[in-house]
């Protein structure tokens, strides 16, 4: 994407905006979500700009895969939900709010009753920063 692009995750891939870093390589990034649904909720997103799966490129969907396994491990590892699922939405009516490309990392509780759409609430900047750190170390 062009410089100054409007797209939030293409700004986070070019140091435009902050984020909580998790892992780096050349074709994906992940980074903790700062509106968690729980602790330890992270993303991993291809760098490449594609606004979906059907857009993006088969060899960074591949590498996003393996980058989501190992973010998995760590979390679990790290926080042991009671379960952890991989959200990816395609669509607004899918729940998608980011037009780029990206897998969730999405800790679970028993009965936590999350829906697809699970609402962002900001989280506790302190908390995700001190988790991140953590993630980051666990990872195989
Ligand atoms: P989607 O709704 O598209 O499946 O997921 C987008 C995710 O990106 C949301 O969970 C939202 O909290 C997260 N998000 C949106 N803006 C930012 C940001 O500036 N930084 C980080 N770290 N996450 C963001
Ligand atoms: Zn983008």
């Amino acid at each position: 994407m062009a410089e100054s692009a409007p797209c939030v995750f293409c700004r986070i891939v070019e140091g435009e905006i902050p984020c909580f870093k998790l892992h780096e390589d050349p074709r994906t990034l992940a980074f903790m979500d700062i509106n968690p649904f729980h602790d330890g909720h992270c993303l991993v997103i291809t760098k490449a700009h594609a606004e979906n799966l059907y857009a993006a490129d088969e060899a960074d969907l591949a590498a996003a895969i393996a980058v989501a396994k190992r973010l998995a491990i760590a979390v679990n590892q790290v926080l042991r939900p009671d379960g952890i699922n991989l959200v990816q939405a395609n669509g607004a009516g899918a729940g998608q709010s980011v037009f780029h490309f990206h897998f969730h990392v999405f800790p679970r509780k028993l009965n936590d009753n999350a829906q697809f759409n699970w609402g962002h609430k900001p989280g506790d900047m302190a908390r995700i920063g001190e988790l991140a750190e953590r993630i980051k170390r666990a990872m195989p």
